[in-house]
């Protein structure tokens, strides 16, 4: 990285330099938010979404299509593509989406029963590639 006093040249002039960020600062940056991810522009806010509940680590939103009378996405902030590419040190992050799904469950109305869905894989449904949890709610529900 250049430094900034490499900018005044020894007879006073300014001169412009290139300043670059160093490498780390880039790809942390890159980890945290996939910046061609919905999921993750719903979650900057960058684009709109019907927000239900978040905390640290977790985003709830309504779907835009939903298949239930109930359908929220239960979404990791930090971007993960797919189950397969959890780490072992997502481990508490994927148990905390199950206890979202948990606390959502216990504020639904009437019967409490909901089902969890996850897609891996475009072969069995996934379209947006930012891991996500289907919760699904409030019709009858048998089989798959
Ligand atoms: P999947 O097919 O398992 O990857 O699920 C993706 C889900 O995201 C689908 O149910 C979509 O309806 C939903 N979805 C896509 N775009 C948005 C959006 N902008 N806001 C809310 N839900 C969305
Ligand atoms: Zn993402």
């Amino acid at each position: 990285m250049v430094d900034a006093r490499d900018s005044k040249s020894r007879d006073g002039d300014i001169v412009p330099v290139r300043v670059r960020l160093p490498a780390p600062f880039f790809f942390e940056k890159v980890s945290m938010e996939q910046s061609d991810c919905i999921f993750c522009k719903i979650i900057a806010k960058e684009i709109p979404s019907n927000i239900i509940t978040q905390n640290d680590d977790v985003v709830v939103i309504q779907d835009i299509s939903p298949k239930a009378p109930v359908h929220y996405l239960i979404i990791p902030k930090k971007h993960i593509s797919d189950v397969v590419s959890l780490q072992e040190a997502d481990a508490l992050l994927a148990g905390k989406m199950f206890l979202m799904a948990k606390e959502l469950g216990s504020k639904l109305s009437g019967s409490q029963a909901f089902r969890l869905l996850v897609n891996n894989g475009s072969d069995v449904g996934q379209s947006v590639f930012h891991l996500h949890c289907h919760f699904l709610s409030g019709k009858k529900m048998t089989g798959f």
